[in-house]
């Protein structure tokens, strides 16, 4: 049995990822500070007797004795990283410091949940790892996209300078179950939004694409790095190669739910990627055989029946 620290447990990934290594039979502690993650992500581990919940931030250092830990503590979605962009940056930075700290301290392995995001705005594509990638500085999104990049640099620093064992992966939109209807993301907004029946919101025209990943095939992506023999470091690209418009995802969830919603197109964010899409060829090839099998729109069915359940809880304002 394994000692595994999740940062960021109780958030979207992390509540997955929990699950399937206390299935595996991992003591698994999860450590979270609930600026976007939720308790109620995490209910049905708390009764597990290998489960231990700890309120932290990654921005403070924190000691255990682990054999693993999965660095995922970081808001994602831009609402919520743009919400306080300092914190976001100290939150990449300084929990990557205390983590891989840790991991030194008690020769652990870790792994960093990198991002798509440190692409920025691509060139190149579709995105293998070797590019350097098109990022802005001092835009909105800087202090997620180089705080990730900042991250990376001091992982392989850790790597080189003390021998320890990390692994990156950079992780392609992904979602599934347990996203909060608040999140702001694409997939979540869009679902809540037919399911209400409200107007679908289309940033700019909708032809800019991403590619999305279902949460079980990242989570497995990134248990068989973790996996991996000593000194492959990566950074391995994680997700699903089949590339959407925004106005095809929204399409398909109105097909799936059967929703009237109409769309309704805004502004563009400021350096919204324009493009989206992994080379895999890393991570079938070194992955022990890995490849996302779960497509748009299984996955899709499975997100909306869990929105369904969410939205049905949810206190419903009666007309006097
Ligand atoms: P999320 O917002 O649901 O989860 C992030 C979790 O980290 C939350 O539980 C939050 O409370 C916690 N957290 C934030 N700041 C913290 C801090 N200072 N100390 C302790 N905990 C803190 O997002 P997610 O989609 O589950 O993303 C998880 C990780 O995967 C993030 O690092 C994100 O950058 C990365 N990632 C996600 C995607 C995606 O599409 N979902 C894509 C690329 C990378
Ligand atoms: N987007 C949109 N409507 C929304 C939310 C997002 O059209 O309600 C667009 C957004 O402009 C971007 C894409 O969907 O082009 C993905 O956005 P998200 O915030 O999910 O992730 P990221 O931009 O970080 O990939």
């Amino acid at each position: 049995m394994k000692r595994i620290l999740v940062t960021g447990g109780a958030g979207f990934i992390g509540s997955h990822l929990c699950a399937r290594l206390l299935n595996e039979g991992n003591e698994v502690i999860c450590l979270d500070n609930y600026f976007t993650g939720n308790k109620q992500n995490i209910v049905d581990l708390m009764h597990h007797p290998y489960f231990e919940l700890v309120r932290h931030d990654v921005t403070e250092p924190f000691m255990a004795e682990v054999d693993e830990i999965y660095n995922l503590a970081c808001p994602a979605s831009p609402v919520h990283y743009q919400y306080n962009p300092i914190k976001t940056m100290k939150t990449s930075v300084m929990g990557a410091i205390n983590t891989l700290g840790l991991a030194k301290r008690v020769r652990a392995k870790i792994l960093q949940a990198s991002t798509s995001e440190v692409y920025g705005d691509p060139y190149v594509h579709p995105q293998p790892e070797s590019y350097w990638g098109n990022v802005n500085t001092i835009g909105p999104r800087s202090c997620y996209d180089e705080g990730k990049r900042c991250a990376e640099t001091l992982f392989m620093d850790y790597f080189n300078q003390h021998n320890i064992d990390i692994k990156i992966v950079r992780i392609f939109n992904t979602y599934g179950p347990n996203m909060n209807p608040n999140d702001g993301r694409v997939v979540s907004n869009f679902i809540v939004q037919a399911l209400k029946g409200e107007e679908i919101t289309i940033f700019g025209s909708g032809n800019q694409t991403r590619s999305f990943q279902y949460v079980d095939n990242l989570v497995d992506g990134m248990v068989r790095m973790m996996g991996t023999q000593r000194g492959f470091t990566g950074p391995v690209n994680i997700g699903n190669p089949n590339e959407f418009t925004m106005l095809e995802l929204a399409q398909t969830i109105l097909d799936i739910t059967g929703s009237s919603s109409k769309l309704s197109f805004k502004a563009l964010p400021k350096d919204d990627p324009q493009q989206r899409r992994p080379d895999i060829a890393i991570a079938k090839k070194c992955l022990d055989g890995w490849e996302p099998d779960i497509q748009l729109r299984e996955g899709l069915t499975k997100t909306i029946q869990y929105f369904e359940e969410v939205l049905m809880q949810e206190p419903q304002i009666v007309q006097a």
